[in-house]
C-alpha cells in the first residue's frame, strides 16, 4: 500500500499537468521508414524491408544485391550500425531453433530469432542462455553482433559462447565457420557488427534450464562502488543504477537457486512508468531533477523474484531513450563512474536519467570490448525527446581517459583512426574482413568511418 500511495504522488503532484501538455507529439511515420527504438536512427531502403525466409533465398538475396547490404534485427541498436537506403534485410522469418545436443548443452538457432522467443523452447530441452541483456527484444543475430552482454564478472558477452556460426558472405557463399573450421573467420565474425557478411543460423553453448533469485534494493552510493568486486563474487550477476545527483545506488543482485524452489514470478518484470512521467518534468523544469532524484529512493522498495532464468534477466522498458556505453578496465570503474557523476553534476547537465554500472568477464573476440581484460560498462543514458548528442559529447572524453571502448550498439563518436589502438586484433579483423567482402558490400557510412575504408 505504501508503494501505492508513493507513486500516485509522485504522478499527481509532479507529472500530471506536464504530461498533459506534450500530450500530442506522436511521431508520424513515413511510408516505407525504418527506425530504430530510439528514434534516433531512420532510413528508406529502396525496395522496402527484405525478409527472406530460407536460407537459399537469403543468400540469393545477398548475391544479386549491389550494396549497401545491412540487417536490421530489432532495432534495438542506438549508433548508425543498420541504416541504409538500399538493400535492408530482416530475418524476422528465419528463427526458431533448428537442432540441440542434450549432452553437450549446445543449440543451433536461426540467427533472426528473437531472445524472448528462445527462453521457452530452449527450458524444454533443458537447456537456458548462460547470459542475458536486461531486455529480451533484441534478436539474436543482432544481439551477437555488437557484443551484446549482461551484468557479472563471472560471464562474458554474449558472442563469447558462440560454438559455429553459418555466414552468408558477399557473393551469396554459406560458411560454416567454427574454431576448427576457418578459425580467423569465426574469429572476426564473433562480433562484426554485419560487417562481414549475414549470420543465418548460430550454434550456442549454454548450460543447463536454471532458476535465479533477484534482489534489488538500495544502497549508499560509495558503499556500492567500493563493495561492488566483492559482490561480483557472492553473485551471478549484479548492478546497480545511480543518479549523477544523488548519493543513493539502486542495485540488483542475482543468484542461481535450486531448481525446487518456489517460483514466485512467471513474466518479465514492468518497468516503473515513474521513469518516463520524471523524465518528462527533468525536461521541462530541469530545476527539478535534483528534488526528484533525491525522492526517488523512496519509490524503490526492496524485492526479492524467484523464477526461470529468462524471465528474472529482461525487464520491459517502457521510456525510450539513447545511450552510450564504455567498458573501461575493471579497476578503474570506481574512479570512472565518479568523474562521470561529477561532469553532469558540476555542469549542470540536463539528464534525468540514472547511471549503469556492470562488470562483464574478460573475453579474446577480436573486437570485443570486453578482450583481454575483465571490464566495468559505465552506460549514460538520455530521454529520447532530449538532445543526446551533447550530453554523450560532453561526457565521452572521460571514458577515454580510462581507456574506455564504446558498445558497438550504442552512441560513440570514435572512427578507425583512434579505434584501431584500442583493440589488439584490429588490423587482423580489417585484412578478414577484406577477404570476405572486397567490395565493401556490407558498409554503410558508419561502418566506413569504423573501419576507415
Ligand atoms: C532498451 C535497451 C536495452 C538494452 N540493453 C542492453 C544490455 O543489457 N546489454 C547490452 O550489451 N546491450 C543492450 N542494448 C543494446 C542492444 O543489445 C544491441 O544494440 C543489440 O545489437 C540490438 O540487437 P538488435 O537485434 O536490435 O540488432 P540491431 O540493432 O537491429 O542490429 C545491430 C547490428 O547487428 C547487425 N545484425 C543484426 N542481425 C544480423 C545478422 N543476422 N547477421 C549479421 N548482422 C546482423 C545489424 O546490421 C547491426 O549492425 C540495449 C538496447 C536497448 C534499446
Amino acid at each position: 500500500m505504501v508503494d501505492v500511495r508513493r507513486r500516485a504522488f509522485l504522478k499527481s503532484v509532479l507529472a500530471a499537468p506536464i504530461l498533459a501538455s506534450c500530450a500530442n507529439e506522436a511521431e508520424v511515420p513515413t511510408p516505407g521508414e525504418w527506425h530504430n527504438w530510439s528514434g534516433g536512427q531512420r532510413c528508406t531502403p529502396k525496395d522496402g524491408l527484405q525478409m527472406p525466409s530460407t536460407v537459399d533465398e537469403l543468400a540469393g538475396v545477398v548475391k544479386a544485391a549491389k550494396g549497401p547490404v545491412r540487417v536490421a534485427g530489432a532495432g534495438h541498436s542506438f549508433s548508425a550500425v543498420v541504416p541504409t537506403n538500399d538493400t535492408l534485410l530482416s530475418l524476422e522469418l528465419l528463427s526458431g531453433i533448428v537442432s540441440h545436443d542434450a549432452a553437450a548443452l549446445t543449440a543451433t538457432i536461426q540467427a533472426g530469432t528473437r531472445l524472448y522467443l528462445l527462453g521457452e523452447p530452449l527450458a524444454k530441452l533443458g537447456q537456458g542462455l548462460t547470459v542475458q541483456p536486461d531486455i529480451d527484444l533484441q534478436s539474436l543475430g543482432g544481439a551477437l553482433s555488437t557484443g551484446t552482454h549482461g551484468a557479472g564478472g563471472q560471464h562474458r558477452c554474449m558472442p563469447s559462447y558462440l560454438k559455429e556460426i553459418s555466414l552468408v558472405t558477399a557473393d551469396g557463399t554459406v560458411r560454416n565457420v567454427s574454431p576448427q573450421v576457418e578459425p580467423e573467420v569465426f574469429q572476426a565474425a564473433q562480433v562484426s557488427l554485419g560487417s562481414l557478411g549475414v549470420l543465418a543460423q548460430v550454434t550456442l553453448q549454454n548450460r543447463a534450464a536454471y532458476l535465479l533469485e533477484e534482489r534489488t534494493g538500495i544502497s549508499r552510493l560509495n558503499d556500492a562502488l567500493e563493495q561492488f568486486a566483492a559482490w561480483q563474487k557472492q553473485d551471478r550477476h549484479t548492478e546497480f543504477f545511480a543518479f549523477p545527483r544523488g548519493e543513493t545506488a539502486f542495485t540488483k543482485r542475482m543468484r542461481e537457486v535450486p531448481a525446487t524452489t518456489t517460483k514466485t514470478i512467471d513474466t518479465a518484470q514492468e518497468e516503473e512508468a515513474e521513469l518516463e512521467y520524471a523524465s518528462e518534468v527533468g525536461m521541462r523544469a530541469p530545476f527539478t531533477i535534483p528534488l526528484i532524484q533525491s525522492m526517488a529512493s523512496w519509490f524503490v522498495p526492496d524485492i526479492t523474484r524467484v523464477g526461470a532464468s529468462y524471465h528474472i534477466f529482461p525487464t520491459v522498458r517502457h521510456t525510450r531513450f539513447n545511450e552510450m556505453e564504455y567498458a573501461v578496465p575493471a579497476e578503474k570503474g570506481p574512479a570512472c563512474f565518479r568523474e562521470v557523476a561529477a561532469k553532469i553534476r558540476d555542469d549542470g547537465l540536463p539528464v534525468f536519467f540514472p547511471l549503469e554500472y556492470r562488470h562483464v568477464g574478460a573475453d579474446d573476440l577480436w573486437l570485443s570490448p570486453h578482450h583481454g581484460r575483465e571490464s566495468v560498462t559505465i552506460s549514460v543514458h538520455q530521454y529520447f525527446k532530449q538532445d543526446h548528442v551533447a550530453l554523450f559529447k560532453a561526457v565521452e572524453p572521460i571514458f577515454w581517459k580510462y581507456d574506455g571502448r564504446p558498445h558497438w550498439g550504442k552512441w560513440h563518436s570514435l572512427t578507425a583512426k583512434e579505434l584501431a589502438g584500442r583493440y589488439d586484433r584490429w588490423q587482423d579483423f580489417l585484412r578478414v574482413r577484406k577477404e570476405l567482402d572486397p567490395g565493401g558490400k556490407f558498409l554503410n557510412p558508419h561502418l566506413h568511418q569504423l573501419f576507415g575504408v
